[in-house]
């Protein structure tokens, strides 16, 4: 049974799963876990070259790329 990621509560059954706060026992708990995150406490690396969001391709290969030019 899945549990709450910040205080471990075992989540209710009658929580519906389509809720934003779906992984958190509440909305305390949910906002907990966006302030660690803001906290830079989960540290994520630069994004996938794939991610949807960037369709624009591998920008950060090219700059890596133009970096090592610069260098040789
Ligand atoms: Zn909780």
């Amino acid at each position: 049974m899945a549990s709450c990621p910040i205080c471990k509560k075992t989540l209710r059954a009658s929580n519906p799963p389509t809720a934003p706060q779906s992984r958190f026992c509440s909305e305390r708990c949910r906002l907990i876990d966006l302030g660690n995150w803001l906290d830079g406490r989960y540290v994520v690396t630069r994004p996938a070259p794939s991610d949807p969001t960037n369709p624009d391709g591998e920008p950060d290969e090219q700059e890596l790329l133009a970096l090592l030019r610069d260098l040789q």
